[in-house]
C-alpha cells in the first residue's frame, strides 16, 4: 500500500503538484490518469524516492523510502526516461542490476521468461524495438519481485499487441496481489485497464474513485 499525504512539488515559482492525499491499495490495478503536463511524473518519481517533496510525504507500507531496507523488494518501477547501457546485452544489464542490489542470480532467467525475452538475452538493446525495450525495462523493474510496481505511461507508442500484453500483465500482477500503479492520458486506456482510478489536473486531485463509478459519473 502506498500512502501520499499533501504531496507537494514547486519548482520555482512553478507548481508541479499541489497537496495530493489518496492511497493505492493491492490487489488491483489503479490507473492515474490525468493530461500531458498534470504532474503524474512529478508524482510517480516522488513515490519512488526519486524525488524530494517541497511538502508532505509518501509512505509505502508504512515506511518512507529512505527507511525501506531492500527497496527493489519493495517496489518496482517502469519510467518513461529508461537508460540502459548501450554495451550490455539484456542479461548482463539485469545482471549487474541483480548483482548490486544482492539479487540471487536465478532470478535474471526468471524475469527473462515472464517477459519473453529469453531467446534474445544474449543480444544488445539497441537492436530491440520499443515493444522489446519495454520488456526489459520490466524485467528489470520484476528483477526483486517487489510487492509494488508502478507503470508510467507504459504503452505510448508500442503495437496493439505490445498493449495488450502489458495490460494483461498489470492485471495478473494485481491479481497476484500486488500494488500496481499506471499511469495515462488516455481515458480509453485506463478504462481497459484499471479498476480504480485517481485523476489529476494541473497538479490537483480531480477524483479518486472505482473505474466502475467514474464512468458512471461522467
Ligand atoms: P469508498 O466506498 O471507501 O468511497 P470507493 O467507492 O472510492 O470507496 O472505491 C470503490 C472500490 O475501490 C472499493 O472496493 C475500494 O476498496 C476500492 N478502492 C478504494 N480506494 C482504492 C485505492 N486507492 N486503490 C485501490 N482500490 C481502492
Ligand atoms: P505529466 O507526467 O503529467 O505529463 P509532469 O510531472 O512531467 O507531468 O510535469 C508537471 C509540471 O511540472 C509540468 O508543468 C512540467 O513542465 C513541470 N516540471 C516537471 N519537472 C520539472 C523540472 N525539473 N523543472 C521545472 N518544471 C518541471
Amino acid at each position: 500500500m502506498i500512502e501520499l499525504s499533501d504531496l507537494t512539488k514547486r519548482y520555482g515559482a512553478k507548481t508541479a503538484v499541489e497537496g495530493l492525499t489518496f492511497s493505492v491499495r493491492p490487489g488491483v490495478v489503479t490507473g492515474f490518469l490525468g493530461p500531458n503536463g498534470a504532474g503524474k511524473s512529478t508524482t510517480m518519481r516522488m513515490m519512488l524516492g526519486l524525488d524530494h517533496p517541497t511538502d508532505g510525504e509518501v509512505r509505502i507500507d508504512g515506511r518512507r523510502y529512505a527507511e525501506l531496507r531492500d527497496p527493489l523488494t519493495f517496489i518496482g518501477a517502469l519510467l518513461e526516461a529508461r537508460s540502459v547501457h548501450p554495451g550490455r546485452t539484456a542479461y548482463h544489464h539485469l545482471q549487474c542490476l541483480a548483482q548490486s542490489n544482492g539479487i540471487p542470480t536465478r532470478r535474471i532467467d526468471e524475469v527473462l521468461d515472464l517477459v519473453g525475452l529469453t531467446a534474445v538475452a544474449r543480444k544488445r538493446p539497441k537492436g530491440f524495438s520499443l515493444g522489446m525495450g519495454q520488456r526489459l525495462g520490466i524485467a528489470s523493474a520484476m528483477l526483486g519481485d517487489p510487492r509494488i510496481l508502478m507503470f508510467d505511461e507504459p504503452v505510448n507508442g508500442l503495437d496493439p499487441e505490445g498493449i495488450h500484453w502489458i495490460r494483461n500483465l498489470m492485471k495478473r500482477l494485481a491479481a497476484e496481489g500486488r500494488t500496481v500503479f499506471v499511469s495515462s492520458h488516455l481515458m480509453s486506456e485506463m478504462a481497459l485497464t484499471a479498476e480504480h482510478l485517481v485523476v489529476i489536473g494541473r497538479g490537483r486531485l480531480l477524483a479518486d474513485t472505482s473505474m466502475a463509478r467514474f464512468i458512471e459519473e461522467n
